[in-house]
């Protein structure tokens, strides 16, 4: 199915009635990881787990297999085989490591695979998970970045029913139901602004990895915390939303709203919007996308408009949000544009992050190794996952020699 389709979904009332759906949690150990493993574990009659996976943290991973009693834990890196190993003796657990073994987690036949690995290293786990034909929900936005056309062209041939985690997306669906896409006139996603919303550009320019590590609203991994900070995120989104919606470029847009009360509004060519609203907890898009077409119980705090009050919304500022600028321009330019633009954006939050690199100097390097690899002829269109994988690794092959150039280097 496709996002905004509700109608073609199987599975119709209340969750608690039908028998446990099995789920899957790829990148368990992160911050979407966490939030989803809370929700099952409140529902333990309604879910099973399948498998686990995670990256590095053996320990943590190996306690989640075991507290939510999955068939498997995978770890992506094969140093740590030996700690996940040990970890579970006598447990029954099936363990695993490398690439591959993630590959194989995400296919393991599963009612509902969460994707929640960060950054272009989930996209071949979560093509996997896609390929089954069953249930996607999606937190991973760059395989809709990097891939989107290959990506979603995947998920109609394996009939494969997509599920929006991201907060805006989420609320996207929802409040678009099954409204006709020629009555759609505008997508509006909405972002908090970050920690720097109200900073001036010096301000910006002398940001520290610990000022923009500290988000307003969210709680979130550390590359999307510095994604939200540059409004790269909602860039990132903007392309997301590309994807998943039946509208083009020109009927996408964002706004400022610092409350992260509304998420997204759509409105129609009578002049309605329609918008969801609720607090900043990504429990609620989580059991959405977990639960759908039912809902289910998510204790997150309940919205008091009245505690509020007030709802404030103001236009981005490109000048000083320099990144949201070159994401929309990848989008409009298209092509292999977003998947360099991904990858460079991975290279430079981390060396940021690793202190290599100004804050503006993110979307400054970004924006020079989408130059480079035009002059290069990377920006044809990818085919299949091989392509986008291949045209991944040569963004960050420049990206990283961009980065080795004194004019950038601190
Ligand atoms: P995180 O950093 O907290 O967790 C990432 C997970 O991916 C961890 O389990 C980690 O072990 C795993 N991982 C990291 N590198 C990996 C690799 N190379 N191979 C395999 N696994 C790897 O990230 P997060 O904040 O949970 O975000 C996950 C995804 O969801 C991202 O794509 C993000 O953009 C998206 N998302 C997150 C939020 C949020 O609130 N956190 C909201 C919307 C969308
Ligand atoms: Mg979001």
């Amino acid at each position: 199915m496709t996002a905004g389709a509700p109608d073609t979904t199987p599975a119709q009332g209340d969750i608690a009635a039908a028998a446990p759906r099995r789920v899957s949690v790829l990148g368990a150990t992160g911050s979407i990881g966490d939030s989803t493993l809370d929700l099952l574990a409140r529902n333990p009659d309604r879910f099973e787990v399948v498998a686990l996976t995670a990256q590095s943290n053996a320990a943590k991973l190996a306690q989640l297999a075991v507290r939510h009693k999955a068939r498997m834990a995978v770890i992506g890196d094969e140093a740590c085989y030996a700690e996940l190993k040990t970890c579970l003796s006598g447990s029954g657990i099936e363990a695993a490591a490398g690439r591959s073994a993630l590959v194989e987690a995400a296919s393991r036949p599963a009612d509902c695979v969460m994707a929640s690995i960060v950054g272009a290293a989930g996209l071949e786990p979560t093509f996997a998970a896609v390929a089954q034909g069953r249930r996607l929900a999606l937190a991973n936005k760059e395989c809709l970045v990097s891939a989107g056309d290959v990506f979603m062209d995947a998920v109609r041939r394996h009939g494969t029913e997509l599920l929006p985690v991201d907060s805006e997306h989420s609320a996207g669906f929802q409040a678009l139901g099954a409204n006709a896409a020629r009555d759609i006139e505008k997508i509006i996603l909405t972002a908090s602004g970050g920690p720097f919303r109200t900073w001036s550009y010096e301000q910006i320019a002398a940001a520290t990895p610990e000022q923009a590590l500290k988000h307003p609203n969210w709680s979130m991994g550390a590359k999307i915390t510095i994604d939200s900070a540059s409004l790269m995120n909602k860039g990132l989104e903007l392309i997301e939303a590309y994807h998943l919606f039946p509208v083009s470029a020109e009927q996408l847009d964002c706004v400022v709203h610092p409350q992260s009360i509304v998420h997204c509004l759509v409105t129609y060519r009578d002049g309605s919007v329609l918008a969801q609203l609720s607090c900043p907890d990504m429990r609620t898009p989580i059991a959405l996308s977990l639960a759908w077409p039912a809902r289910m119980e998510a204790p997150t705090e309940r919205l008091d408009l009245v505690k509020i009050a007030t709802l404030t919304f103001e236009a981005p500022d490109e000048a000083r949000f320099p990144a949201l600028k070159v994401a929309k321009e990848s989008l409009r330019r298209g092509g292999a544009a977003p998947a360099i633009m991904n990858a460079a954006n991975e290279i430079a939050v981390e060396a940021f992050l690793g202190k290599r690199l100004a804050f503006l100097d993110i979307a400054r390097l970004v924006r020079e190794t989408l130059d480079a690899a035009d002059a290069r002829g990377l920006m044809r269109p990818a085919a299949t996952l091989a392509d986008v994988l291949a045209v991944d690794a040569e963004a960050r092959a420049l990206a990283r020699s961009l980065l080795r150039d004194p004019c950038l280097a601190q």
